[in-house]
């Protein structure tokens, strides 16, 4: 903040708190909050601490308040980052960084953790559970959103073994891949990735073929949201193999794998 943004922000203080603002205030304020834009937030914040009390405000509480507000929304917003496949580090940290400021100034919308993090029971619990509780009876299977003749359909206009990643009927819209429908995505080295595909890519597959469970929408329309419900991403790849039921008694029955090299270490620590 300048100084004269200083005094815009004095001034506001003052219609408060009628104090007089000299010159000298104004620089001292503008060097105090140096960091510190002259924005709404901090109008609010010089408000909402006179909607409480008398005191003149300080330099300390308009900065806190304000990043009170701010962290506020950022908490309210939940921000998640699940990163691409193929991203530095300084790309994930200053992607990361620009999506929390997005959330404290109320560019993305509030939502619960559970939507957040896509922490519901996933399809493959849900799965499970379903072939645990009740025999395992086809009529008795949550309906796909995406419904089995389209992903079938889907599936043999990819080649080989690319039919598993269903995600590849689209053109990955990841501005440095680009990869064109029925190619895989590429690395930023150009290096093809297997089993995987761009989080774009994917979000743009969940849009075109799945309706969402979370805000309704249908095929081919986006959610009420910028990026598509967690619940629609999951939903649209919902038939990747899940262990049915004989595969999971086959799991509870056989023991963990021993885990020699481990063990050898542990007791050579414990029986010297
Ligand atoms: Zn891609
Ligand atoms: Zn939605």
């Amino acid at each position: 903040m300048t100084p004269a943004d200083a005094a815009e922000l004095l001034a506001h203080c003052a219609a408060f708190d009628r104090r007089t603002i000299g010159e000298a205030d104004a620089r001292a304020w503008a060097r105090a909050l140096h960091d510190v834009p002259l924005d709404d937030d901090l109008l609010d914040a010089v408000a909402e601490h006179y909607a409480h009390t008398d005191k003149w405000i300080t330099v300390a509480q308009v900065r806190d308040m304000r990043a009170r507000i701010r962290v506020g929304r950022i908490d309210a917003a939940h921000p998640v980052y699940d990163g691409n496949p193929d991203e530095s580090g300084e790309q994930f940290v200053a992607r990361r960084q620009a999506q929390i400021t997005a959330a404290a100034e109320g560019k993305l919308p509030a939502r619960t953790i559970t939507q957040a993090i896509g922490a519901g029971p996933s399809p493959k619990l849900l799965a499970l559970t379903a072939t645990v509780v009740h025999p395992v009876d086809e009529t008795d299977e949550p309906a796909p959103y995406v419904d089995e003749a389209t992903r079938a359909e889907i599936r043999a206009t990819l080649p080989g073994n690319r039919a598993a990643l269903v995600e590849l009927d689209v053109d990955c819209p990841n501005t440095r891949c680009r990869a064109a429908r029925r190619h895989l995505c590429k690395s930023s080295r150009g290096k093809e990735l297997r089993g995987t595909v761009h989080g774009q890519r994917r979000d743009a597959y969940a849009t075109r073929h799945a309706q969402c469970p979370d805000c309704g929408a249908p095929p081919r329309h986006p959610c009420t949201t910028p990026e598509p419900h967690p619940a629609r991403v999951r939903a649209a790849v919902a038939d990747r193999p899940v262990p049915n039921r004989h595969h999971l008694d086959r799991l509870m029955r056989t023991p963990p794998a021993p885990r020699e090299s481990r063990a050898r270490h542990t007791s050579g620590g414990q029986h010297r």
